[in-house]
């Protein structure tokens, strides 16, 4: 959520420029959640959703799946020393230590009982409960998430995680993440980068790839939201669709994107980011970018 991702809000930041209207949103006092970036709003349309990531074998069959395709990917790419996933990479990273970059929310944690807890008890998304959730420290691990950093760890890879939540969280998200027995910073740095730890650091996670594209190269990126990769990209549906497969290439190789039904920045651009409309007209406008057979 503010989630990383969480359609991110970096697509929405990135979206609403676009528009040329942040002005305006933040005239009408308009603050971006702490965390799921992307979730921001959690409404009934979520149910299945929910149902599918806690429920089915498909979700953990489709996680499970994409991990897989990345620990593959990733022994492929270091075997070459020019290849980088960043487009904020510089051309010719060669030399430079290898390293991978997660998200965190919906692709390292699964913060399912969260939203399941938002929806039956009728309420909206807010960064004070989602806080709540963090602190507990409890979100079990998305499928195949550990394996995949274990694996890239043994290879010797760099794991930065970046993730769009509160720096006020970074205590509970790094004791979540010892927990699972990931091993941090061990590279000797930070390797929690979290929004605003530095002050160039918003929303957008480019000046933060860009951070460790300094250091080192950049083999691969797994997120759930298309911010978790790339900055650019527009706030209407055709927008984005045509972002992504701009860089077809890149997907399930050099990026990894995990499955997340319940919240992101996909949801945002069915209704255009008109945070004007209540969660009625939300879902009326969510309705209208259907395409009926007739
Ligand atoms: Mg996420």
């Amino acid at each position: 959520m503010s989630g990383e991702g969480i359609l991110g809000q970096g697509g929405m930041v990135a979206g609403l420029r676009v528009l040329g209207v942040c002005a305006a949103l933040a005239c009408a006092g308009f603050a971006a959640p702490a965390v799921a970036q992307d979730a921001a709003r959690v409404s009934t349309d979520t149910v299945n959703a929910l149902l599918w990531m806690q429920t089915s074998a498909e979700y953990k069959a489709a996680c499970l799946g994409a991990y897989a395709a990345a620990r593959a990917a990733l022994d492929r790419a270091l075997d070459d020393p020019e290849m980088s996933a960043a487009l904020e990479q510089e051309a010719h990273p060669r030399g430079k230590p290898p390293a991978v970059i997660l998200d965190l929310d919906e692709t390292v944690f699964d913060n399912s009982p969260y939203f399941a807890w938002l929806l039956k008890s009728g309420q909206e998304y807010s960064a004070q409960s989602f806080g709540d959730w963090v602190e507990e420290r409890g979100a079990e691990a998305v499928p195949g998430a550990l394996d995949y950093i274990r694996h890239a760890q043994s290879r010797g890879v760099a794991v930065f995680f970046v993730s769009n939540r509160s720096v006020k969280l970074e205590e509970a998200t790094r004791d979540a993440l010892k927990a699972y027995g990931v091993a941090l910073d061990a590279h000797g740095e930070d390797s929690v980068l979290l929004k605003r730890e530095r002050r160039d650091w918003g929303m957008l996670k480019g000046s933060r790839r860009a951070f460790i594209a300094e250091r080192y190269r950049i083999v691969q990126i797994v997120g759930d939201t298309l911010g978790d990769f790339i900055d650019d990209f527009g706030v209407t549906v055709p927008q984005r669709t045509q972002e992504a497969l701009s860089q077809t290439s890149y997907w399930g190789t050099k990026w990894v994107m995990l499955p997340n039904p319940v919240y992101g920045s996909w949801e945002n651009a069915a209704y255009e980011y008109n945070i004007k409309l209540d969660e009625d007209g939300r879902h009326a406008e969510k309705l209208r970018a259907l395409s009926p057979w007739k």
